[in-house]
Formats: C-alpha cells, sequence, structure tokens
C-alpha cells in the first residue's frame, strides 16, 4: 500500500535507488516504492573546500552519485530506467564536514565534536528522469533539493562514546552514529524532518514527486522552477530550484569504454562531468525540447515503448544467462579471491581460479556488465578486477549477510529441476527423479539416496536466507507478551538468534528432525546465546515443545493443506489461548500478481503451495487462531501474527 497517491504513479516505472544504504531502501520501501538498488560507483572525493555551503556538497554527491548510475545502466544493464533516486547525507559541526568515519579513532574524533552541542544534518537529494530517445540518446532531467535537520546532542562521556564506538554501529553512518538505533540515546532532541537524519527526507522527496507528477500536466508547467526543485531546512531557507537537462549518447555495450573506469590523467576528475554539461546555460536553453513525457501515451505503443517492451522481453530471456554467470562466479571463487587481492587482472584470476584465460576474461567482462565486479584500467594496461560493493556484502562466502550457501542451492538443485520446466508443466509434478536420478523423498528421513553433502548443502541455503531476512522476521512485531517460543523446522538456529537479539526477554527452542539437529554444530551461532535451544523430533510425529509463540518461517508453503491442517491442529493443541503463531512466508498477492519470487518459486512443483494473505489466515482461523498483523517487510519474507482465540 502507498499513502502518497505520487508513490503509486512510479508502480509501473522502473526506479532506481543509487544507494546501497539499508536505511534509505527501508525508509522507501515502508512507503510501498518499488525499485532496485543499483549501488553507485561514483566514490565521493569531491573537494569539500570548491563549495561554498556543506549543503552543496551533499546535493552536488547526491548528483555524481544518481547520474553514474543513470549513465551505466542503458551500457551494463541494457535498460534504461526511468527514475534515478541519488542522496547524500552529511552532518555539519563548526563548519567541518562529517562523512563516515574511517576507523574507531576518526568516529572517536567525530563523536566528541558532536557532545554537548546542536549540529546539522543534510541530506543531498537529486532526482533524474531518463528519456530513450532515438539514435541511441538518453535525455536526463535533473532536479535536486536538500533537507537540513538539527540534532542536539546530550554530553558524553569517554566511557559513553568508547561502548558506543566498539558497539560498531558508527562506522558506517554519517557523522559516526545512526539515530534509529543505538545512537538515538546521544541525542537529546531534534528539530526537523527525523528521516532526514536517518538517510532520506521522505516527506519532501513526496512532495518533490508530486510537483513532478500531479502539478507538471503541461510542458508549460514543467517549465515552472517551483516544479522542478526546491529545498527545504530546519532553519527555513527560501526556496531555490534547478532543473537541468542533457543528452547523453549510449553506444553499443561491446564498444564502449565507459564500462571501464580509466584512471588516465585527463579522465580524472571527471572530463566528462555531466555537471559541466547541466549547469552549461545551452543546456537550460534545451529544456524544452527535452522533457521528459511524464504520462504514458495509451493505444498502439510508440516507438520508443517498443523498444522498451523488447528490452523487457531481451531482459527476461537473458535472465538465466546472468543466473548461471553468478554462480559460475561464485563456485570459482572469484568473488572470494578479489576480495583477498583486488585489483587482479584475468590471467592473474584465471591462474588461481583453475580455469581458461578466454572463460576468465569472458566471466570478469559479464560479471562487471551485470555490477558483481568493477575493473579499472591504467594507462591503457591490462583491466584490473575488483568486488563492487553489492558483491562484497552478499557473494563473499564469509560475509555476515552472504548468500553463497544460496547461490550453490540454486545451482545445483534448482537449476537443474528448472531445466526440466516443460515436463514438470505438462505433468504438473516435480521433475527432481528426472533432474537427480532418484525419488524425492524427504532428504533428512534417507539415508540412502541423500549424503551429507547434500543436507549440508540444504542447510547452507536455509541459513543464509534466514541470516538476511532472520532481523527484519524478528522485529517485524511487539512480542513483548511472549516469553517463550519454539521455531518449528528452525534448521541451523538463524532465525532464532535473531528473535533472541531483538528480544531480550524471550528463548526459543529450535525443533527439527534430528538429523538436521545433529548438524547444527557446523552453522557456529553468530553469538553466544543459552536462550536458544535445540530440540530434535518431527513435528508432524512427536510431541511440540510448550511453547508462548511458534514460529513458521518457511515451512507451510513446502506442504499441502492436508498437511497444513495437521501440523496446525497440533499446534493449535499445544498453544494455550493468547498463545500465538508466526509465520514468515512469502506472502502472494491477493490477485496472484506478485511478488514473482513466489510465483516462479512455484514452478519447482513441490508438493507445496504458496498462499496469499487471505489463505494463510484461513487456514490458521480454522485452527482458533485469528490473524491480528500482517508485515511486508521489503525483505525476502513477509510476516503475520495469528493469535489463540
Ligand atoms: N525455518 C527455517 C528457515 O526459515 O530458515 C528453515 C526452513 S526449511 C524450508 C524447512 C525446515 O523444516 C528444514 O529445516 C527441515 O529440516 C524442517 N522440517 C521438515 N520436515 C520436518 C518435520 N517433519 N519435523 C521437523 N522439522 C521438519
Amino acid at each position: 500500500m502507498a499513502l502518497n497517491p505520487v508513490i503509486s504513479k512510479l508502480a509501473n516505472k522502473l526506479v532506481v535507488l543509487a544507494s546501497a544504504s539499508p536505511r534509505r531502501q527501508d525508509i522507501l520501501r515502508n512507503a510501498g516504492l518499488k525499485f532496485e538498488v543499483v549501488p553507485s560507483w561514483f566514490k565521493e572525493t569531491l573537494d569539500k573546500g570548491l563549495f561554498k555551503a556543506p549543503h552543496e556538497y551533499a546535493v552536488e554527491t547526491a548528483k555524481q552519485k544518481a547520474l553514474e548510475v543513470a549513465r551505466r545502466m542503458p551500457l551494463k544493464h541494457l535498460k534504461t530506467p526511468d527514475m534515478v533516486i541519488g542522496a547524500d547525507t552529511i552532518v555539519t559541526v563548526d563548519g567541518m564536514i562529517l562523512e563516515k568515519p574511517v576507523d574507531k579513532h576518526d568516529a572517536y574524533r567525530m563523536l566528541s565534536s558532536l557532545s554537548g552541542k546542536e549540529h546539522s544534518v543534510y541530506t543531498g537529494v537529486a532526482i533524474i528522469l531518463c528519456h530513450d530517445k532515438e539514435n541511441e540518446e538518453v535525455d536526463y532531467q535533473l532536479m535536486d533539493f536538500f533537507e537540513e535537520t538539527k540534532v542536539k546532542f546530550a554530553d558524553l562521556s569517554e566511557s559513553m562514546l568508547w561502548e558506543y564506538i566498539n558497539s560498531g554501529e558508527p562506522m558506517d553512518k554519517a557523522g559516526g552514529y545512526g539515530i534509529q538505533a543505538l545512537g538515538g540515546m546521544l541525542v537529546e532532541s531534534v528539530h526537523g524532518d527525523f528521516l532526514n537524519v536517518v538517510g532520506f527526507p521522505l516527506n519532501r522527496f513526496c512532495k518533490q514527486l508530486d510537483l513532478i507528477y500531479n502539478q507538471s500536466t503541461s510542458s508549460s508547467e514543467r517549465e515552472s522552477p517551483s516544479v522542478i526543485s526546491s529545498h527545504s531546512s530546519a532553519a527555513k531557507h527560501s526556496p531555490s530550484s534547478s532543473k537541468h537537462t542533457h543528452h547523453h549518447h549510449r553506444k553499443s555495450p561491446s564498444a564502449s569504454p565507459l564500462h571501464k573506469v580509466k584512471r588516465t590523467g585527463s579522465d580524472a576528475g571527471g572530463g566528462e562531468s555531466p555537471l559541466k554539461t547541466v549547469n552549461s546555460s545551452s543546456n537550460h536553453a534545451d529544456v524544452s525540447d527535452c522533457t521528459l513525457p511524464l504520462t504514458t501515451s495509451r493505444g498502439r505503443p510508440s516507438e520508443q515503448e517498443e523498444k522498451e517492451d523488447l528490452k523487457k522481453i531481451m531482459d527476461l530471456m537473458d535472465g538465466f544467462k546472468a543466473s548461471k554467470a553468478l554462480f559460475t562466479a561464485s563456485k570459482l571463487g572469484v568473488f572470494d579471491l578479489l576480495q583477498r587481492k583486488p585489483g587482479l587482472d584475468a590471467e592473474q584470476v584465471a591462474q588461481e581460479v583453475k580455469a581458461s584465460v578466454k572463460g576468465t576474461v569472458c566471466l570478469l567482462e559479464a560479471c562487471v556488465s551485470l555490477g558483481l565486479l568493477q575493473s579499472e584500467e591504467q594507462n591503457s594496461q591490462k583491466p584490473v578486477y575488483e568486488n563492487t560493493d553489492l558483491s562484497s556484502r552478499f557473494l563473499l562466502s564469509d560475509a555476515p549477510l552472504s548468500l553463497h550457501g544460496y547461490i550453490q542451492h540454486c545451482d545445483r538443485t534448482v537449476w537443474p529441476l528448472f531445466s526440466h520446466l516443460e515436463s514438470a508443466v505438462k505433468e504438473g509434478s516435480s521433475q527432481h527423479d528426472k533432474a537427480f536420478g532418484k525419488k524425492s523423498k524427504d532428504m533428512f528421513q534417507d539415508t540412502v539416496y541423500y549424503n551429507q553433502e547434500v543436507k549440508l548443502r540444504f542447510m547452507n541455503a536455509m541459513h543464509s536466507i534466514a541470516r538476511v531476512t532472520g532481523r527484519d522476521v524478528a522485529t517485524a512485531f511487539d512480542l513483548s507478551s511472549f516469553k517463550t517460543a519454539c521455531d518449528l523446522g528452525g534448521c541451523t538456529g538463524a532465525m532464532a538468534y535473531e528473535f533472541t537479539k531483538a528480544h531480550p526477554e524471550l528463548s526459543v527452542t529450535v525443533f527439527d528432525l534430528p538429523a538436521v539437529v545433529e548438524m547444527k554444530e557446523h552453522f557456529p551461532p553468530p553469538h553466544r546465546d543459552d536462550r536458544v535451544t535445540f530440540v530434535g523430533g518431527d513435528f508432524f510425529e512427536d510431541e511440540l515443545p510448550k511453547a508462548d509463540l511458534y514460529i513458521l518461517a518457511r515451512i507451510l508453503h513446502d506442504w499441502p493443506d492436508e498437511r497444513v491442517d495437521v501440523l496446525l491442529k497440533r499446534i493449535s493443541d499445544a498453544c494455550r489461548p493468547g498463545g500465538g503463531i508466526l509465520l514468515s512466508e512469502i506472502l502472494l498477492d491477493e490477485d496472484r500478481g506478485g511478488p514473482s519470487r513466489g510465483l516462479l518459486q512455484a514452478l519447482s512443483m513441490s508438493v507445496g503451495k504458496q498462499r496469499s494473505t487471505t489463505e494463510y489466515s484461513l487456514l490458521l482461523k480454522s485452527h482458533g487462531f485469528r490473524t491480528t498483523q500482517v508485515r511486508h517487510t521489503g525483505n525476502l519474507l513477509d510476516a503475520l501474527l495469528s493469535i489463540k482465540e
């Protein structure tokens, strides 16, 4: 649901957030905006001394971030976004700009300079509207604004400062604190937009969209400066505006030199700086020619729309190639290698991963085009490669949010199943036997067909998804009235540890098949926590541990309604009135319009089924559980809380 009517206007547009900040993503997702995340490669290295006021620096950085993505996507992703959003948050105190601390001492320096004082938090935001034109040209229309919020810190003692720094929280945050988490304890007062301090001025952004989409109906109106850009601050600056349009010629990806960052003298510092172009008066004069049409035409698609549709289809057709390139790079250990040794060239990578040079060059270039690696060419030498922020966070085998285990599962299990999709659809059943030459028996109850390696691979896959989604599921509801929980089918306990971390009063029993519990030692807990315990058993056969709350994370979709009924009846018998079930699944839209992840997963034709909120709620209701809250987390899994009446 989008509370702001303007957000819903973006529903069918490709909106891209050029920022890896999870906080910005959360803010926009919670507002109902659907968008892709393409973190900008723009390095935040602008010379602060060149700007008259700190907010100008934040706005300029936001613009550069957004422009880098807007220019890269048509070349590398072969699609032109409709809108790219860039943002940069800085903290200023005593005339100094504070960005993210580089180490603990830098964090100490920043936080002690904020102690007992009022400081300003500025977020610069750039919105770029992109428009494919004829002749491989892309037009960009650029709007920007900034928001200022004043924050007053309490007097911070040395011990408080170091305790906060040692929590690790300051390290990826402007000014060295996060107001939405532990850092909130340092703050005495806030004057202005709170979300601006978190990282994104949502209210001002929605107003800006409103100006673009609701009040800009004719090109003459679009010319109005108030439509285009404004800024605001807690200090009530007078509004100013900026709107810029410029062209960028798209070249075919293979011929493009732009997919490489060149560090040769003349290019350094951005000889191609789009801002030079957009700020020139000649480009201002171009505005009326280049303004993006803000409504979609009906009836026969325009040539432009036809091209976009064609691209959509081609992206779908190429999707499997992209998946397999990711799986292969992951399996060969390319991301781990480049993390240990950034800056290797293709020959060196080939040698390390024991692959051909020709194949490695192709794989590395494909990964660059997918935004998984970045390449740099120094003075016409061979390109060297390093991980992008995206791959460092999700693709390393030892990253806290690693998807490595799930990638292996997709490659080794899901891929073979989907290569028999046509038979699966024709027969309406799983093609497990065709894909693996054996019947799809329960992996953990069967010691003949499935060896330890296969079981561990499955547990690894569950573990990685639980780790990336666990916090959002665990914090989806206020669970303070529950003291004990039982995570049925809780596998490695990854989800359970997130629950005890988020709820200091809660103890969780992980209940899973004995063979799974036996292998839990392969998955060391993220932290020591005696409130998580494990019990082996079969939830269809054995007595369920008593608990106030039963967690069912990714369990019910594995089973048909009859089996779900058996399980829910057993839980209902074990649960007291006022106790609950917390369900975590992909919740399908009621009209089956999405999300496509759930609908595509259903194609594996397992015995289970994906369901909507209403379908789950009805199943729960028939066993005496009333669904009281549903939470779309914006993460891979949603959550639903039902209470026993
Ligand atoms: N809840 C975990 C999560 O979200 O990461 C794991 C979900 S995984 C899809 C399903 C889990 O249910 C597996 O760990 C599996 O071993 C467990 N399971 C399947 N059948 C079971 C049974 N009859 N009794 C207990 N656990 C079972």
